[in-house]
């Protein structure tokens, strides 16, 4: 705390990101970025992007980006709206559309950066229980709001809302902004972005951070009614006039042409995933249902802050929230089938060491 400090900063509790620590050989389930490396065309694109045209700034609108998106998704370059990693297309949509004299509403486990936008620019909130099972119920969001926001899978669950549920809160909160942040959609989700053409009030965000392995670029999207999509227009033009860079530009473009390798990855971390939620059942922990390229576990007989400092110690690194309702939960992402198997066997290792001492 200093006294230079704003009131506005002096009252801020900011997000706290995954570690991201600067030693290697940890296998590294903490954050949820791919465990594949970017497509080869798109690493290409932003290599050839390198040389004396950053001279130049870039294209202030990312016309080329919006482009591609619209093309990929069947829209028009209208509906898109580009910023540097969805965190940031986020943080507007809250300035420029969730800030109204109502709390706007998402459910009291999800992703914690919400609670952190509403502290920056003054918006009252309510938190939605999700239900025993950890899905989001909706009959919650039939209350009057300022707005609406969830990750759809949501995160940290891993719990996928199917599509005529988004539909049914959409349709009744016509008076409202509703926002669904598809991070993790790739992963076994159906996206919302077909509702867009009937819902004026739904905004559906995604990013290149996670299903497109380009968390280090920072590149994420908006796709709703010109509208929506000009009030966040208007926030980044007061803000920050070229959010994404010629490199970042380059790239994005590039890797929305690589379907081959999209669809290969991302289907690797499903087969993936799932191997390994039977595997761990078998090891006697429970995990939610998960369309993410995460899973929720909890062990009925074991400390969870215990296991995530024991697997620290062996080089896994995992999240463990100490937040109610999942203090007992970790956070597992997927990584890549060598991972996930150092990772259950330095599981199984751990039961049976325990077994051990106290039988
Ligand atoms: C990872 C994540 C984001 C942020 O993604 P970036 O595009 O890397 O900023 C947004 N929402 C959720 C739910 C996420 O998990």
């Amino acid at each position: 705390m200093s006294k230079y400090w704003s009131a506005v900063v002096q009252g801020l509790t900011p997000y706290v990101p995954g570690e991201q620590p600067k030693i290697d050989k940890l296998i590294k389930l903490n954050t949820n970025e791919n465990p594949y490396p970017p497509s080869l065309i798109a690493l290409q694109a932003m290599r050839e992007e390198i040389g004396p045209g950053l001279r130049l700034y870039p294209d202030p609108n990312a016309d080329r980006l919006k482009q591609a998106i619209a093309q990929y998704h069947g829209v028009s370059a209208q509906q898109i709206f580009v910023g540097n990693g969805s965190d940031e297309v986020l943080a507007h949509t809250f300035l420029g559309l969730l800030r109204h004299d109502r709390p706007i509403l998402f459910p009291d486990i999800s992703y914690s950066f919400y609670p952190v936008y509403c502290g920056l620019y003054e918006i009252a909130y309510n938190t939605v229980p999700l239900a025993d099972d950890f899905s989001i119920e909706t009959a919650g969001y039939l209350q009057p709001n300022g707005g609406i926001i969830f990750p759809n899978p949501n995160a940290p669950t891993g719990r996928l809302l199917p599509l005529d549920r988004i539909e049914k809160i959409a349709a009744a909160n016509r008076e409202s902004v509703v926002v669904i942040d598809e991070a993790y959609i790739d992963f076994g989700g159906q996206t919302a972005i077909p509702l867009i053409e009937r819902y004026p009030n739904l905004l559906v965000v995604q990013t290149l951070s996670k299903s497109r392995s380009l968390a280090g670029l920072r590149v994420g999207f908006a796709v709703g009614h010109p509208d929506l999509i000009e009030a966040l227009d208007r926030v980044k033009n007061s803000f920050n006039s070229y959010p994404l860079d010629r490199i970042a530009i380059a790239g994005a473009v590039a890797s929305f042409s690589d379907e081959e390798y999209f669809q290969r990855t991302r289907a690797a971390i499903i087969a993936t995933r799932d191997a390994l939620i039977e595997k761990l059942e078998i090891l006697g922990f429970s995990i939610l249902p998960s369309a993410a390229n995460f899973i929720l576990m909890r062990h009925p007989a074991h400390d969870a802050a215990q296991l995530a400092a024991w697997l620290r110690s062996k080089s896994i690194l995992v999240r463990h929230f100490r937040l109610p309702r999942i203090e007992q939960f970790l956070r597992v992402t997927i990584g890549t089938d060598q991972q996930c198997e150092a990772f259950i066997s330095e599981l199984d290792a751990y039961l049976n060491a325990s077994k051990n001492s106290s039988g």
